[in-house]
């Protein structure tokens, strides 16, 4: 284990990010770090790869940088690289929330919980914990009895807790997500929207996964992250399976993209099933002209056709 994944984000305030970004991205490239990082007026958030030397190096210039004083990074180890190019994009936001007001969370945030103190709070009757990421994150894994809001996106949780506002009235509000970069502003706006009790996991579900005295304990699944690993571990105690299988509901933890690449929805899928449905989330895609799985295992027209039909006489005659 040679290499190491950063996970970072840190609220400040960049004056050009457009040529915060140019630079950046040719720093990053000299040191020969590959991932994506967004910049925007509010700040940074990061996630790269490299080998522990490109990595400190890194680390080092970013703390004793006057704009990054305080700038945390967890740290997984990894075989290589998790990514494949190094991008640096200016942003007009680090976090979509769609507000009309936005938040400072430097002004306004939840209270900040450490893994010990949201494992333990957690488990209060008086409590809530609502995820706050997107579905196909938590349908991989998530907190053992957390609030899947039904939303699209990120964006669409304001109006997702307005909607269903019941749910959450006189209830302590615990929020969670991946590197806790999205709770900083979701808490913020759960406070401004008039919640008395607001917690969020300080450091995220990653800083969670790695408490040496919690173990990821109460986390079911696995955590969806944003690079080629696509899913990590954060139990340490015990595995429960939650994912389960796009097609026939069974257990299951493996993300695919869709082969229709005008799709590209992401899919949790056995190598067996994919094979079955040549990539596709629909029969739709399944049969897209571009199929990229049909690419990939070089299958002809004819075995690709005859596939196609042996799959749509099971279909129908389910
Ligand atoms: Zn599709």
């Amino acid at each position: 284990m040679n290499y190491r994944v950063l996970l970072y984000y840190h609220y400040t305030t960049i004056e050009d990010p457009a040529a915060f970004s140019e630079e950046h991205l040719a720093y990053c490239k000299e040191l020969g770090l590959k991932g994506r990082i967004l910049v925007a007026n509010e700040g940074i958030n990061g996630t790269c790869s490299g080998t522990i030397e490109q990595t400190e190096a890194y680390m080092e210039a970013m703390k004793n940088h006057p704009l990054f004083e305080g700038i945390v990074f967890k740290i997984d180890e990894a075989e290589g690289h998790t990514f494949k190019k190094m991008h640096v994009r200016p942003r007009p936001e680090l976090v979509h929330l769609s507000l009309e007001d936005d938040i400072n969370p430097n002004e306004l945030t939840g209270n900040y919980l450490s893994p010990k103190e949201f494992y333990e709070e957690m488990q209060r009757e008086d409590t809530i914990v609502l995820d706050a990421r997107n579905t196909y994150e938590y349908d991989v894994g998530h907190f053992r009895g957390a609030i899947r809001p039904d939303v699209e996106t990120f964006r669409d949780l304001p109006n997702w807790v307005r909607d269903n506002r019941e749910l959450l009235d006189g209830k302590r509000v615990l929020t969670y997500c991946t590197g806790g970069i999205r709770c900083e502003k979701f808490s913020g706006w759960l406070v401004r929207e008039g919640f008395e009790d607001v917690g969020q996991l300080h450091g995220g579900i990653a800083t969670y996964g790695k408490d040496p005295e919690v173990k990821g304990q109460l986390w079911d699944g696995q955590m969806y992250v944003f690079d080629e690993r696509l899913t990590v571990p954060i139990n340490q105690v015990e595995h429960v399976v939650v994912g389960k299988d796009h097609f026939d509901g069974t257990p299951c933890e493996r993300y695919i993209n869709c082969a229709n690449p005008e799709c590209n929805k992401q899919i949790i899928t056995s190598e067996e099933n994919e094979a079955k449905h040549l990539g596709g989330c629909t029969m739709e895609c399944t049969k897209h002209e571009r199929n990229r799985y049909i690419v990939r295992h070089e299958l002809s027209e004819e075995e690709a056709a005859f596939r196609i039909a042996e799959l749509e006489k099971e279909l129908t005659a389910k």
